[in-house]
């Protein structure tokens, strides 16, 4: 097997505001079981600082002339080596790491994922005192592209991979910015960072990994093609072969409904009635009436238009008269939060929000719900709709990135063949969404066919055990730690 470092700025259970935590924080441990030389390397945020027991000084590296110190702890609950790079643009503010209280990105936040970028390649290139070095160089998202730029030229090199879990997130910064960043000055042109009149972190990623890989199949598909390359679609398309998509799997022991501590009722196939428990307990904590004679509907993830809040606010109403309930956790634009709040406060009974940022209120609604509803204008991979097979609740879905690779549409077939596990639309309106949450409905009141889907659902195996191997694969380790790519 070979040795790895693999580069994020957030990892669950460390910090976390999306997706990006949830694979950083299991992806690598399940590497290192199956025999990797894994080092995480994260930022050292104020938070992860407060979480991690003792971190020791390992080193102490000059980045472009900036002084930083390289701790290392473990990720907890494993023994995953976990390396941060400290510096005060990290530890010395709380909060989002990417934006003020104010939603507004941190004005030094090309500085701050420069050095992260900085620290990456200096490990990676054998340019530090840590006398070991990977053999692969593992990016992810805008943050950590310019390591990979960074490091291309190098002799001492290790083989890289990027990958893009979000591509609408680019890292643009203006050109004094760039200057600032002392990066090699021919990086400025289209063939490299420049994106139209900007700099842009991702495109250091995307032009010189060795290997680019994305969250699903569908969505590496996607993104060589506009509108879903977001205008790097002739880039993605001419490095097509270098690019490949790998399903994200889940954290399947934090999310098990046999054994999830934050339910009031765990469950699993065998005990599927218990599920009703958990959704009472919700409707009493949410004051929500309580009541099994209507579908509850559950909403998570952030208010952004690319969670098709355009799709659900217009349908709400109509959803509700149903009849059905409707519970929403989630935080994000301050306009979706206002037309949200609008909605629940004419309906206490049949519909509950809480626009906060709680895990334990996510897993008690995956729990709780019937149907979950995730109509996404693009989404790379999707976990909540993988949470949500595994808890038996049903998801409604738009046919995009990873929820088309995910969710099997019922239908007269699907339930012939016994492969339904959800309910997906293609359109990206109102009404096709609608259209959807109403068969799903219709369903939920055959409780004998409901209850077919929902163990054809929790049945999917989404474990991280297959995408390693594609992984493994992917880095040479599988075969030949040291293959020739
Ligand atoms: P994205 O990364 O685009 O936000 P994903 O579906 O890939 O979307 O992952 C979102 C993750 O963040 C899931 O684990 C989801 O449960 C979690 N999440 C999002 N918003 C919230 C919230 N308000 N409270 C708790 N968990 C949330």
């Amino acid at each position: 097997m070979g040795s790895l470092l693999f580069v994020a700025s957030e990892a669950y259970p460390l910090i976390k505001t999306g997706g990006l935590a949830d694979v950083a924080g299991v992806l690598p441990e399940v590497l290192r079981r199956a025999g990797v030389d894994v080092r995480l390397l994260l930022p050292a945020y104020a938070q992860v600082l407060a979480r991690v027991k003792q971190p020791r000084v390992l080193a102490e590296l000059e980045l472009a002339g900036v002084p930083v110190r390289l701790l290392e702890t473990r990720l907890p609950q494993t023994s995953l080596v976990t390396w941060l790079v400290d510096h005060p643009s990290f530890s010395v503010r709380g909060g989002n790491p990417y934006q003020d209280p104010a939603g507004a990105p941190w004005p030094d936040n090309a500085d701050r994922f420069m050095l992260l970028s900085r620290a990456a390649a200096a490990i990676s290139t054998g340019r530090t005192t840590l006398h070991w070095q990977p053999d692969v160089l593992h990016c992810n998202d805008w943050h950590t592209g310019p390591a990979i730029a960074l490091t291309h030229r190098s002799a001492t090199r290790s083989r890289t991979v990027f990958t893009i879990h979000n591509l609408a997130h680019m890292g643009l910064f203006d050109r004094a910015t760039f200057d600032r960043l002392q990066l090699p000055a021919d990086l400025w042109q289209p063939a490299a960072m420049e994106y139209y009149g900007q700099c842009s972190f991702i495109k250091a990623g995307l032009v010189y990994a060795d290997h680019i890989t994305t969250v699903s199949p569908t969505y590496a598909e996607e993104i060589c093609h506009a509108p879903g390359g977001m205008g790097l679609e002739g880039l993605l398309s001419e490095r097509r072969e270098r690019l490949v998509g790998i399903l994200n799997g889940i954290d399947v022991d934090t999310w098990n409904p046999a054994s999830d501590p934050l339910l009031k009722q765990p469950y699993d196939a065998d005990s599927l009635q218990d599920k009703a428990l958990n959704k009472r307990a919700l409707q009493r904590e949410l004051g929500l009436r309580e009541c099994d004679d209507r579908p509850l509907l559950g909403f998570v993830g952030r208010l952004a238009e690319q969670k098709g809040l355009e799709l659900l606010l217009p349908v709400i109403d109509t959803l509700l008269d149903s009849p059905a309930q409707l519970v929403v956790l989630g935080t994000g634009e301050p306009g979706y939060e206002r037309r949200l709040q609008a909605l629940a406060a004419n309906r206490p009974q049949t519909m509950a929000l809480s626009l906060t940022y709680n895990e334990s209120l996510a897993h008690r609604i995956e729990a709780a719900a019937d149907l979950f509803l995730m109509p996404s204008l693009f989404e790379p991979c999707g976990l909540n709709q993988l949470y949500s097979l595994r808890y038996g609740t049903l998801p409604v879905v738009r046919r995009v990135g990873g929820l088309a690779d995910t969710v099997v549409d019922t239908d007269a077939d699907t339930l012939r063949t016994g492969s339904a596990t959800g309910f997906v639309f293609e359109q990206p309106t109102p009404e096709a969404l609608l259209q959807a949450a109403r068969r799903a409905i219709d369903l939920w009141h055959d409780t004998q066919l409901w209850r077919q889907v929902q163990l054809t659902a929790m049945a999917q195996d989404f474990s991280w055990q297959q995408s390693a191997a594609r992984y493994l694969a992917l880095y040479g380790f599988a075969t030949d730690a040291r293959g020739d790519n």
